[in-house]
């Protein structure tokens, strides 16, 4: 059961603005150099550009749509800081300054590293069924759960260490789900469309599917026969490449998910959508052909 770590395991809602705001202090005070007040003020001018027409801003990795801004508490925080400091030339040059040896592009680097080190000051912050839901995994004979994360693994084990489980979880940290690769060839079986590497799910919402790492990720947990499901808060970047590789994936239905990724996920035969995470024992219990 490879398990997704923020906003799944965690109230991502809860968190998502003490990391704002601890992202803003740090663009004012080391990368843009502006104050802390016209930061802020971008910021929400930004954010609620973005939820007015979330269909047309997302997540850009190498070109690629990583995620769609609105699927998630945190990455509406990274997708409205990309695009704000994106638009905006005199914060675009001075993120080109602080990260001139980008591994994706400045602003990704720039919102990698603001999301990575503030996330890791927050205090954990697990939903209430997390310790049940991992102890019981582990003490079920069939199932074995693996957390697998973009967050770095130390943050993970750390924050997992504060909860009273009965044996070490397994963390597989910073897998970069997000990690897009327009030249890899790699084509998925869709029953109608045939051989895919976009997924068209409405005239709005086309989810990319080119994730070599993740996808190597999940070959090598599968690799020892395992038979995979994957549970998850969010679509595009956790849930759609399962689904396309016949893997169950349950999508955790939170304050922040919208209706067209349930809709989705509901309408996909490995797909579940879980209306609270205490109930994800009994689903993989149910699961067909178990
Ligand atoms: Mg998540």
């Amino acid at each position: 059961m490879i398990v997704d770590f923020d906003g799944t395991l965690t109230a991502e809602e809860t968190q998502v603005r003490p990391l704002a705001e601890r992202s803003l202090d740090t663009l004012a005070d080391e990368v843009v150099h502006a104050p802390r007040e016209q930061l802020e003020a971008d910021y929400e001018a930004t954010r609620g550009r973005l939820l007015a027409a979330p269909h047309r801003y997302w997540w850009e990795v190498n070109g690629l749509i990583a995620s769609y801004c609105d699927e998630g508490a945190f990455i509406l925080n990274t997708t409205t800081l990309q695009v704000m400091l994106r638009v905006r030339p005199a914060y675009a040059r001075a993120v080109a300054r602080a990260f001139p040896h980008a591994e994706y592009d400045p602003v990704v680097d720039c919102t990698n590293a603001l999301f990575h080190r503030h996330t890791a000051e927050l205090p954990p912050a697990f939903r209430p069924a997390a310790q049940k839901v991992l102890a019981a995994l582990l003490k079920h004979p069939d199932h074995t759960p693996v957390v697998l994360t973009n967050s770095m693994g130390d943050k993970v084990r750390r924050h997992l260490a504060t909860l009273d489980l009965p044996e070490q979880v397994l963390v597989l940290g910073d897998t970069r789900q997000y990690a897009m690769d327009p030249g890899w060839d790699h084509h998925f079986p869709h029953p109608q469309l045939g051989a895919i590497q976009v997924w068209p799910l409405s005239e709005r919402y086309r989810v990319d599917l080119r994730r070599p790492v993740y996808y190597e990720a999940l070959v090598r947990a599968g690799g020892d026969g395992s038979q995979l499901a994957v549970v998850g808060d969010t679509f595009s970047l956790p849930g759609a490449l399962p689904l396309l590789m016949g893997i169950p994936f349950f999508l955790l239905r939170t304050p922040y998910t919208p209706a067209w990724c349930a809709e989705a996920v509901a309408a996909h035969p490995f797909g579940r959508v879980l209306q609270d995470l205490s109930g994800l024992p009994a689903e993989l219990d149910a699961w067909p052909g178990r």
